[in-house]
């Protein structure tokens, strides 16, 4: 812990973590000694981790990006938190890191503590919204992250700094504690350098939890089990009898050739080790964005009205009665981008406009659901580019909020229909910068997504 707590210390201008309390720390690790002298301990104990800012802790302030939630310090741990942390797994939290204003984001730059840079090249985004848990391990700051994915928040900054993350189905990993985005596409998953270390953590992460009335009641499972197995079970190729879907409309104008090199060399080499590619379609794609950018915003509006400067975060200093509290400390303590979202979310759940926006993006959500399970009649997963483009420059994209939501164009489905997802890092792009190659799964099929992942790394 003490390397890596120098580490951040020395790598300030990344910004990537938001706050650090070493004296915690510095106990978390004492803690994680006694679990190993006594028996308790797991693969994870004393392995130090970073958490978005996103998970509530008791030790560490939680501002979700936030000015509204500036100097917040929570009364409990996130669910999350707690099972990976000391007493249970046994990790070790070196601190929370930096992240999107409530999530809503594809570069960090809405956070309030500033955006997050890209090791790579600190003139570029890290991505979003988990850009700080991306950076942080890509940069050698923490062997590994926790993140959150409404529409591609894990996999788009895995992709960006070169890292793997997985989204698992959602419902595997408990919301409790995770402050709301959209809850009905909110999933945490692990961030780290492999897809080994991922399953490692989804074993401790993953598992029902009665606090979260989203959370599966499933068994328990050890995503590590298939991890070096062939495919088949038999021995030979390692992916031997794989059906490996490739949707036509994820390699389409929209994809950068960099990009497209990198993700056609790593599906190469996906058929050398014995997979079988077919061409599969999810004829809905495009319309993911305007589906994701009606739903996500509707919940938003809903779960983000608990900010009222009456029981947590930012109260304005001065007010007359108690609207105008509301309205001012709301006003101040948001930013622009969540601004722009609520009045999207409150507006298209208004009368008159509901049955036109809401209702229909909902049906539509369905039919992409069901396009999934069309295409996985053919195949076993889909595999595809995780962003068209590699990471952009920093303020680049930013007044042009339009653009920037063109650039979810892979990742939001997933989201939409509660599949597992993942981003595996696969050679480099435009400006030798990282890119991810994206692989989904069917429900609970996280274990076959990571040991594809891992044979192919
Ligand atoms: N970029 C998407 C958004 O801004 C997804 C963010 C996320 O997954 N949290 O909403």
């Amino acid at each position: 812990a003490n390397y890596f707590l120098a580490r951040i210390a020395e790598s300030k201008e990344l910004n990537a973590f938001v706050d650090v309390n070493v004296e915690q720390t510095l106990l978390q690790a004492k803690a994680a000694d006694a679990q190993l002298a006594d028996g308790s301990a797991t693969k994870l104990t004393g392995v130090p981790l970073a958490h978005k800012d996103i998970f509530v802790t008791k030790h560490w302030k939680t501002t979700a990006g936030s000015k509204i939630l500036n100097n917040y310090i929570s009364p409990f741990d996130a669910h999350v938190v707690a099972e990976l942390g000391v007493g249970r797994a046994g990790m070790v939290c070196l601190g929370k890191v930096n992240m999107d204003e409530f999530a809503m984001g594809s570069s960090n730059e809405s956070a309030y503590a500033g955006p997050t840079k890209n090791p790579w090249d600190l003139a570029r985004v890290p991505g979003g919204s988990s850009g700080g848990s991306a950076a942080a391990i890509a940069a050698g700051l923490a062997p590994a992250s926790t993140g959150t994915d409404t529409g591609g928040s894990i996999r788009q900054p895995a992709a960006f700094c070169g890292i793997t993350g997985i989204k698992p189905t959602y419902g595997r990993v408990s919301r409790y504690g995770m402050i709301a985005y959209a809850s009905s596409l909110d999933q945490a998953g692990p961030m780290a350098k492999t897809a080994e270390d991922c399953a490692i953590m989804l074993n401790a992460m993953a598992g029902h939890d009665a606090k979260d009335s989203t959370s599966l009641e499933r068994a328990k499972e050890d995503y590590t089990k298939a991890l070096g197995k062939t495919w088949s079970g038999e021995p030979g190729l390692p992916l031997k009898g794989l059906r490996v879907g490739l949707p036509k409309e994820y390699f389409g104008d929209g994809l950068n050739a960099d990009v497209r090199t990198a993700v056609d060399a790593a599906i190469e080499q996906l058929k050398k080790m014995g997979a079988e590619c077919v061409s599969v379609s999810l004829p809905k794609t495009e319309l993911s964005i305007p589906v994701y950018y009606v739903l996500a915003p509707a919940e938003a509006s809903s779960n983000l009205s608990r900010f009222d400067g009456v029981r947590y975060g930012h109260r304005a200093a001065e007010y007359g009665d108690l609207t105008d509290m509301y309205k001012r400390s709301r006003s101040e303590g948001f930013g622009a981008e969540v601004k722009r979202r609520i009045m999207i979310g409150a507006y298209v759940l208004s009368h008159g406009y509901y049955d036109a926006y809401y209702l229909k993006a909902q049906r539509i959500r369905r039919i992409i659901a069901q396009d999934f399970q069309n295409a996985f009649d053919a195949c076993d997963i889909i595999a595809g580019p995780v962003a068209p483009n590699v990471a952009g420059k920093l303020g680049e994209k930013v007044s042009d909020p339009t653009q920037m939501y063109l650039e979810d164009i892979y990742t939001l489905s997933p989201n939409l229909a509660g599949l597992p997802a993942m981003s595996v890092p696969c050679g480099f792009g435009d400006h030798g910068m990282p890119v991810g190659l994206q692989l989904i799964g069917n429900y609970f099929s996280e274990a076959a997504l990571l040991q594809v992942a891992h044979a192919y790394q």
